[in-house]
């Protein structure tokens, strides 16, 4: 029988070719786990991928194979019709107990990321390869729960895996392309709008009063009508000389000044704090342009910038409660919003819920305090 994750574009059949010394014996239970791995090399390093993996484990370790069933290669990204992948290598048969999780090998499914997530981050097409094997192996029924390394019998100590595993498999698998991330470039006029009240409203975006007065030379703020449609983006020359971009930047530090100017001698308007995500409009120097809220350092450790967040999970308030750094992005972005989330702390408690109410009734959107597709999207599209 043909399985599901066997027609993956990406995948890259090496169960002849990896270097092996005998075979791996096969497994006396079925599989009940999918246990991810990272491997703690750096991600492009030459060896960061299944045959420098195997090379490793058959001559340093003298095990017969590759210890995982599957290893994802960030360095080797993929052209597939559903867009670039890193590459998927099947190492060996699904019934092989190959050695990975100790104990656990027997019913345990070993899936390697290459690369070192206590330090790097992972990318789109990693992500990607990521949510698209996961739901093969889901469709295939080759496991029923996904867990991480450390959360094996007798791993707790082990720093592995380092990245969120849970937030990325629960990455809407039928995305064909990544969702967009730019603002949008126009805005519709609604009951009640005035240029303050809309500056208010989206002051996340970043959009000021004066911002939507340069967008808009032709429309007389004083004369907006429902329906009319009034330019929203900023301009290239409205940030001059700095690089445009679109993303958002969390603050890593316990505080962080915003600057008028694009300098750091440039006066202090205000702080930001922990945990914080901003949107970012653009570059220029060593500080990012963050709409209203000014500027702010591009250095890390301070911040650190993300392209987009891509994560789409179901948020609510659960039992046990609902932990990641989804939550923590939402309470980051929600408390710039000017809502109080408590603490950014990655847990979807009551306090949680009751800012992203809040917000929800601010954006006259659906009120349930439930974060979906189109709270997603309201906070970071
Ligand atoms: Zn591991």
């Amino acid at each position: 029988m043909a399985y599901q994750f066997e027609n993956l574009p990406q995948l890259s059949d090496q169960r002849k070719t990896l270097p092996r010394k005998g075979l791996y014996s096969k497994r006396t239970r079925v599989i009940t786990d999918r246990a991810w791995h990272h491997s703690l090399t750096k991600k492009d390093l030459a060896g960061s991928t299944a045959a420098g993996f195997a090379r490793y484990h058959v001559e340093s370790l003298g095990w017969p194979g590759v210890g995982y069933t599957f290893v994802i290669e960030p360095q080797n990204v993929v052209n597939t019709s559903n867009g670039r992948r890193a590459r998927i290598v099947y190492c060996h048969d699904i019934d092989r107990r190959t050695y990975h999780v100790g104990n656990s090998n027997q019913f345990a499914l070993g899936i390697c990321v290459a690369g070192d997530y206590r330090t790097e981050e992972l990318d789109d097409y990693t992500i990607m390869s990521i949510a698209e094997l996961q739901q093969a192996l889901v469709d295939d029924r080759i496991g029923q729960v996904d867990k991480s390394h450390h959360e094996f019998p007798g791993y707790s100590w082990k720093q592995c895996c380092r990245f969120d595993y849970q937030n990325v498999i629960n990455i809407t698998t039928n995305i064909s392309t990544f969702p967009k991330n730019e603002v949008p470039s126009t805005y519709m006029i609604q009951e009640g709008d005035t240029y303050w009240s809309i500056a208010h409203k989206e002051s996340a975006a970043g959009v000021t009063v004066d911002d939507l007065r340069r967008a808009n030379p032709n429309v007389d703020p004083t004369q907006l009508r429902v329906g009319q449609v009034i330019n929203f983006n900023l301009s290239e020359a409205d940030v001059k000389g700095s690089k445009k971009i679109n993303g958002f930047v969390e603050v890593l530090s316990s505080t962080l000044n915003r600057r008028k100017e694009p300098s750091f001698t440039s006066t202090v308007t205000g702080q930001l704090t922990r945990g914080m995500i901003v949107k970012v409009y653009a570059k220029q120097g060593q500080l990012f342009h963050i709409g209203s809220l000014d500027w702010c350092s591009a250095n890390a450790p301070y911040v650190k910038y993300h392209q987009a967040i891509h994560y789409r999970r179901l948020l609510r308030v659960g039992s046990p409660l609902l932990r990641g750094d989804d939550v923590r992005y939402v309470q980051g972005r929600i408390k710039v919003l000017g809502f109080d989330p408590g603490s950014i702390d990655g847990i979807y408690g009551n306090r949680t819920r009751s800012a992203v109410t809040m917000y929800q009734q601010s954006q006259r959107i659906q009120v349930d305090g439930i974060v979906g597709q189109q709270t997603w999207g309201r906070l970071f599209d």
